[in-house]
C-alpha cells in the first residue's frame, strides 16, 4: 500500500478530498457505460480514458478494484426527461435491424474501442436487460415507501418527498423546475419528476418489453443504474462516475430513488470527467449527427488510437478538452517522442536490471494522487528521462509509470526493434568500444550509418536512433 494520501474531487461536495474506501484494501468503482444504439464518439471515450486512469491509479496505490460498467441497451431516451424515443428502438430503425441486433453490434464495438485504447475491462459488466427483476423489485420498494406515483405512461418518482434533491448538482430547485419545464408533461406533479417504469404504446408492440405489477413496459434509464450498482457493489459503495452531463439529471435521479429507497447513502464519491470542445467551440454529441469516432478519426486516418489516450494526458479531466488536428498532431509527435526515448533507455540498458528510482515514483505519486494531475505527471516522466540517472534505473521506473500511463511502453523496443544486421554491428561496436578499439568502433558507426541509423554515444552508453 502507498502510504501517500489519495485525494480526489468529490462532485457532491464541490473540493477534493482524502480518499478512503469503505472496505479497507478494495474499492467498488462504478462507472456509467454506454448506451448502445450507436458508435461511441470521441469525448464519450474521454471520460472512459480518465476513469482507466482512476482504476489504474487506485491499483498503483495498492487497493484492489471491483469495477462494475453497464451497458444500457434500453430505457434510454432521446429526452433526459423520460420524453422522446427510446434510443434502442431508434437505432433498429435507422439501421433495419431489431433493437437487440443493434445492441449486441454497438457493445461489440464498444468494447473493441476501449481495448484500442488499452483500458482496463471492468471485472463485471452488466446489461440493463438482465437485471429487469432488480428493478423491479426497487421500484416495488419505492413504492412501498410512497415515493411513485401513476400517470397514463408511467410510474413515477415524487421528487418533491425526497428533501435534499439538489445535493450534487448544487442547482437552485426553482431554477431547475423551470428547466425541466421545457419537456412538458402535464400529469407529472413535479418538472424534476421521473419514469421509474414506461408503460408500452397501447398501440405498438415495443421489440423490449417486460411485464411488471404496474402493467407491460420498460425500465426508466436511472433506475437501471441504481439496482445494477447496488446488486454488484452492495456493501461498498465507493465512487461512481460519469461525464459532467450525468450531473443534473442522471446522478441526480439516481441518488434520490436509491437513497429513498435504502435510507443510506448512495456512493460516497461522485466523479465526473469535462466535455470534449472541438475547435470552434463546440462540445461534440451524438445529437450534433458529425461525430468523430475512433474508427474514422484515428485508425482509418492510420493513427495509433494510443494517440488519443496520450493527448488525454495533457489536460486535466475536470477542464474541457480542446480537439483539434493540430492537438492530434502534437500527440503523435508527443507520443512518438516518449517512445524513442524509451526506446534509447532500452537499448542503454542492454540488458541490465535495476530497481524502480523511490524518489521519482514519489514525485510521481505525489501527482496522481493530487486529483488525477496527468499534465504534471506527464512533466515527472520527461524529468525523470532526463536526468542522469542510468538506463536500466529509467527503464524500470517509466515501465513501473506506465501502469498507470497505460501507453504500452514496455511493448515499444519490440516495436521498434533493430533489424538483425543492425542489432549484430551493435554488438560488436559495444564490444570494440570496450576492448578501446576506437578504429573499430569508427568502421562500426559508419556501417551502423549506411543501414540508415544514428550512433550517439552518451554517458549512459551508446544510443541507436533510427533517420
Ligand atoms: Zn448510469
Amino acid at each position: 500500500m502507498s502510504f501517500m494520501k489519495l485525494l480526489l474531487y468529490n462532485s457532491l461536495n464541490r473540493r477534493k478530498e482524502e480518499f478512503i474506501p469503505t472496505q479497507k484494501q478494495q474499492v467498488g468503482l462504478y462507472t456509467c457505460g454506454p448506451t448502445v444504439y450507436n458508435f461511441a464518439h470521441i469525448g464519450n471515450l474521454r471520460t472512459y480514458i480518465f476513469e482507466d486512469i482512476l482504476k489504474r491509479v487506485l491499483l498503483y496505490n495498492g487497493y484492489r478494484v471491483k469495477h462494475v460498467m453497464n451497458i444500457t441497451d434500453v430505457g434510454h431516451l432521446t429526452g433526459d426527461r423520460d420524453m422522446g424515443e427510446d434510443k434502442m428502438e431508434k437505432g433498429a430503425a435507422r439501421e433495419g435491424r431489431s433493437a437487440w441486433e443493434i445492441a449486441e453490434f454497438y457493445t461489440r464495438a464498444f468494447k473493441a474501442d476501449i481495448a484500442r485504447l488499452n483500458i482496463i475491462e471492468p471485472d463485471i459488466w452488466v446489461k440493463a436487460t438482465d437485471t429487469i427483476e432488480d428493478q423491479i423489485t426497487l421500484i416495488q420498494t419505492l413504492e412501498e415507501k410512497g415515493y411513485t406515483y401513476q400517470t397514463g405512461d408511467g410510474i413515477y418518482f415524487d421528487t418533491s418527498k425526497f428533501a435534499d434533491y439538489t445535493k450534487l448538482s448544487h442547482q437552485n430547485i426553482e431554477s431547475l423546475q423551470e428547466g425541466a419545464r421545457v419537456e412538458k408533461n402535464p400529469e407529472k406533479r413535479n418538472p424534476t419528476d421521473f419514469a421509474l417504469w414506461k408503460f408500452s404504446p397501447k398501440d405498438v408492440r415495443r421489440q423490449m418489453e417486460w411485464n411488471s405489477p404496474w402493467g407491460i413496459g420498460f425500465p426508466g434509464w436511472h433506475i437501471e443504474c441504481s439496482a445494477m450498482s447496488m446488486k454488484f457493489l452492495d456493501n461498498q459503495l465507493d465512487i461512481h462516475c460519469g461525464g459532467t452531463d450525468h450531473i443534473d439529471v442522471h446522478h441526480t435521479n439516481e441518488i434520490a430513488q436509491s437513497e429513498a429507497a435504502t435510507g443510506k447513502k448512495f456512493f460516497n464519491f461522485w466523479m465526473h470527467g469535462a466535455f470534449l470542445i472541438i475547435a470552434g467551440g463546440k462540445k461534440m454529441a451524438k445529437s450534433e449527427e458529425n461525430f468523430l469516432t475512433l474508427e474514422n478519426a484515428f485508425v482509418k486516418a492510420g493513427i495509433n488510437p494510443l494517440v488519443y489516450r496520450f493527448a488525454a494526458f495533457q489536460t486535466h479531466y475536470r477542464k474541457p478538452m480542446e480537439y483539434s488536428s493540430e492537438s492530434v498532431q502534437a500527440a503523435r509527435n508527443g507520443l512518438q517522442h516518449l517512445q524513442n526515448q524509451v526506446r534509447q533507455v532500452t537499448q542503454g540498458a542492454a540488458g541490465r536490471t535495476a530497481a524502480v528510482n523511490e524518489a521519482f515514483k514519489s514525485k510521481f505519486l505525489a501527482e496522481i494522487n493530487d486529483d488525477l494531475s496527468m499534465p504534471r505527471a506527464m512533466a515527472v516522466v520527461q524529468e525523470m528521462l532526463k536526468s542522469t540517472m542510468a538506463d536500466a534505473e529509467k527503464l524500470a521506473t517509466i515501465l513501473s509509470f506506465d501502469t498507470v500511463l497505460g501507453l504500452e511502453l514496455d511493448q515499444v523496443d519490440k516495436t521498434g526493434a533493430l533489424p538483425p544486421a543492425v542489432q549484430k554491428l551493435f554488438e560488436d561496436r559495444q564490444a570494440a568500444r570496450s576492448a578501446k578499439d576506437w578504429t573499430a568502433s569508427d568502421r562500426l558507426r559508419d556501417a551502423i550509418q549506411e543501414l540508415g541509423y544514428t550512433v550517439q554515444d552518451t554517458k549512459e552508453g551508446m544510443k541507436i536512433i533510427k533517420n
